[in-house]
C-alpha cells in the first residue's frame, strides 16, 4: 500500500501477480466486495447490523478510559482478551515513528504498547498488509481494524482456512471515512506546527473526545478542539469511497464500538469534554462471551441500550447508509465501477430515506462522476 495524493492508501502493483492471488485479491478486497451480514446473530438493523447486544459502557481502568477514544472500550476488550489467555497477541494501529500523525502497524503483546495505540487515528491505516506473516506465525492474534479491515479479513477467512484458526476476535469501530493526508497537514498549519517539527500527534483521545494534540521537538504543544479538528478540516476530505461505505459499523466484527454521543435530540450529538462513553455492539456469539466475561470480571461497566437510541448518536451514520443506494445507483448510471453490496440491508434502509434526499444525493454522485472523469 502506499500514499497517492492527496494522501489516501492506495494498492501499488509490485510484481507479477499469479493466478491465485489475483482471484484472492478480487474476492477480498474492500474497495471492491463488502461482507455480506451472515453471522448468528438473532438480530439485524438495517442500519446498525447484526446484534446480540447493544449497551453503552467504558473501561474500569481510568488510564484505558481516559487514553480511549470515547470509552476505551476497544482496548480494555483487546487487553481482556489478551490477560485472560484468549489471544497471544493484538494486531493493532498506532502513530508511525517516522510520521507521527500517520499510521504503522503494531503487533502488541503486552498491555502497555496496546494501550499505546489507543484513541482514534483519523488517517489512512493499512492494518492488514502484513497478515500473511500474522497468519504464518501461527498462535491467536486479536484484530482491530475499521470495518473494511475486517470486511476483508472476513472474506479471507473462506478461502484461508488459517484466519478463522488464528485470529479469533476481531473488534471494529463505527468508520465515518478516512481524510486524506494532506487535511492533516491544514490541522498541523493551523496548530502552526510544521511537518519537521512534528514529534508526536494525536488526533483525539485523553479524555472524551480530547483534542487533536501535536508536540514539537523541543517541547511545544499545540491544541485544537475535536470540533475544530473533525468538523472543520478532517471530514471534509474523506475519500468518495467512503461515502458510499454500505457497513461503516462494522457489521461483520465480533464487536464494534463507537462514540456514544450525548445530544442528538436536536439532530446533532455535542462535543463537549466529559468522562469517556462508548457505543459496544456485540455481533456474534463470540463477541457476546467476551461481552460478558469483561464485564463479570470488571473491566468493561455496561450500560444496556435500546437500539432506536443509537440514530440519536449517530445520524450521520444513519444517513449515509439510506442514501448508499441512491449514491451508487449514480455510479452504474454512469458506467463508474462500484463495490458488491449484498446481503447489507442497503435497499431496505434506502427506503428509509425521504425522495427528496435520495434524488439530490443521486444526482450529486452522478455529477461528482462526470467531473472525475478525465
Ligand atoms: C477514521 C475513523 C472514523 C471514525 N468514525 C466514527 C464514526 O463515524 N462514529 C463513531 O462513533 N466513531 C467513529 N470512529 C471511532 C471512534 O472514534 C472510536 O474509535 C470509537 O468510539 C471506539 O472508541 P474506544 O474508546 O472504544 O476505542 P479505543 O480504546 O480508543 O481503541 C481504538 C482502536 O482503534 C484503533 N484505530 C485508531 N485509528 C485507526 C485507524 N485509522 N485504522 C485502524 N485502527 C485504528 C486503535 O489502534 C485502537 O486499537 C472513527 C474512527 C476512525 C479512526
Amino acid at each position: 500500500m502506499t500514499s497517492a495524493p492527496p494522501g489516501y492508501s492506495r494498492p501499488t502493483i509490485v510484481g507479477p501477480v499469479d493466478g491465485a492471488a489475483e482471484k484472492s485479491i478480487a474476492a477480498t478486497c474492500p474497495g471492491s466486495v463488502v461482507a455480506p451480514w451472515v453471522g448468528d446473530a438473532p438480530a439485524t438493523h438495517p442500519y446498525w447490523g447484526p446484534h446480540y447486544r447493544v449497551a453503552t459502557g467504558w473501561a474500569t481502568d481510568p488510564e484505558v478510559r481516559f487514553k480511549g477514544s470515547s470509552g476505551g472500550a476497544v482496548t480494555a476488550l483487546a487487553l481482556h482478551a489478551l490477560a485472560r489467555g484468549l489471544v497471544d497477541r493484538v494486531v493493532h494501529v498506532t502513530a508511525s515513528a517516522a510520521d507521527p500523525a500517520s499510521n504503522a502497524i503494531a503487533v502488541s503483546t503486552s498491555a502497555r504498547d496496546v494501550i499505546a495505540g489507543a484513541g482514534s487515528r483519523y488517517v489512512s491505516s493499512s492494518p492488514l498488509v502484513d497478515i500473511e506473516r500474522v497468519l504464518a506465525d501461527g498462535g491467536r492474534a486479536a484484530f482491530i481494524g475499521k470495518p473494511c479491515d475486517v470486511s476483508a479479513l472476513r472474506l479471507l477467512a473462506q478461502s484461508d482456512a488459517r484466519v478463522d484458526a488464528h485470529v479469533p476476535l476481531m473488534l471494529a469501530f463505527f468508520c465515518a471515512g478516512i481524510p486524506s493526508r494532506s487535511a492533516v497537514g491544514r490541522v498541523l498549519g493551523e496548530l502552526r506546527v510544521s511537518e519537521n517539527e512534528l514529534a508526536a500527534f494525536r488526533y483525539r483521545g485523553d479524555g472524551w473526545p480530547g483534542k487533536a494534540r501535536a508536540v514539537t521537538h523541543d517541547g511545544r504543544i499545540s491544541e485544537m478542539t475535536y470540533a475544530q479538528s473533525w468538523g472543520a478540516h478532517l471530514s471534509k476530505e474523506v475519500q468518495f469511497r467512503c461515502k458510499i461505505c454500505p457497513d461503516a459499523v462494522g457489521g461483520v466484527a465480533d464487536i464494534a464500538c463507537a462514540d456514544a454521543w450525548y445530544g442528538g435530540e436536536t439532530g446533532y450529538p455535542r462535543f463537549e469534554e466529559m468522562d469517556g462513553r462508548s457505543l459496544i455492539v456485540s455481533r456474534t456469539a463470540r463477541g457476546e462471551a467476551l461481552l460478558v466475561d469483561s464485564e463479570e470480571k470488571g473491566d468493561l461497566i455496561l450500560e444496556g441500550l435500546d437500539i432506536g437510541q443509537i440514530e440519536l448518536m449517530q445520524p450521520g451514520q444513519a444517513r449515509r447508509k439510506r442514501l448508499v443506494r441512491g449514491r451508487v445507483a449514480a455510479l452504474k448510471a454512469c458506467l463508474q465501477p462500484r463495490p458488491q453490496m449484498t446481503g447489507l440491508l442497503v435497499e431496505v434502509a434506502s427506503r428509509r430515506a425521504r425522495p427528496v434526499e435520495q434524488i439530490r444525493n443521486f444526482l450529486g454522485s452522478v455529477r461528482r462522476s462526470m467531473e472525475r472523469r478525465p
